[in-house]
């Protein structure tokens, strides 16, 4: 039985395309905070924020991260997860905390090129590229404080996924 492992870091960094591909590649399964959210609730991020709030989804979201908590599990978080402390602790004491880091204009960038479907409108309406800074700013502190260790998620998926194994000291010969 091995701890689940935690990827945090802001939206497009790669936490679902980088968690299902480090999954297979450790044969453990995958789960997502904001999928589960959605299976759970049967709304969208957006619709949960319009209709309850943001204090609501938030409390929503602690909820799906202990849920989705278990041994041998790769965890993709949603981008705000840090914001509460206690998120921050309970990951670190279940797991393996790992930070996907990229810089503001190459997360937009990636946010842009997703398909229409995939796509949120930005908190502000202002331009993806100029919130994605401040949110960094905000955040960044709070992903480096929580993770036991930071990968550049600029390289491609399957070298981050090396990076991870080897950081985590469960690289295959
Ligand atoms: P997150 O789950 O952190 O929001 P996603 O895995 O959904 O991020 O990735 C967001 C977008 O960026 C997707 O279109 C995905 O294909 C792309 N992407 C993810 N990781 C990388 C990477 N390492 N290099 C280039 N593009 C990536
Ligand atoms: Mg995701």
């Amino acid at each position: 039985m091995s701890l689940p492992i935690y990827l945090i870091g802001a939206r497009g960094c790669g936490k679902t395309t980088v968690g299902q591909a480090l999954s297979q590649a450790l044969g453990y399964a995958f789960n997502d905070t904001d999928h589960h959210l959605q299976l759970t609730t049967q709304r969208s991020v957006a619709e949960i924020v319009a209709s309850e709030g943001w204090e609501s989804f938030r409390a929503r979201e602690t909820e799906s991260l202990r849920a989705v908590t278990a041994p041998n599990t790769v965890i993709a978080t949603g981008g705000g997860m840090v914001l509460a402390e206690a998120n921050c602790r309970f990951m670190r004491e279940h797991g393996q905390v790992i930070w996907l880091n990229a810089p503001s204009d190459v997360l937009a960038q990636r946010l842009e090129h997703q398909p229409e479907a995939a796509q949120r409108p930005t908190l502000t309406g202002r331009p993806i590229a100029e919130e994605m800074g401040d949110i960094l700013r905000e955040r960044a502190p709070l992903y480096r404080q929580t993770a036991h260790h930071e990968v550049n998620a600029m390289q491609s998926p399957e070298r981050v996924v090396e990076q991870i194994l080897q950081s985590l000291s469960l690289a295959r010969a």
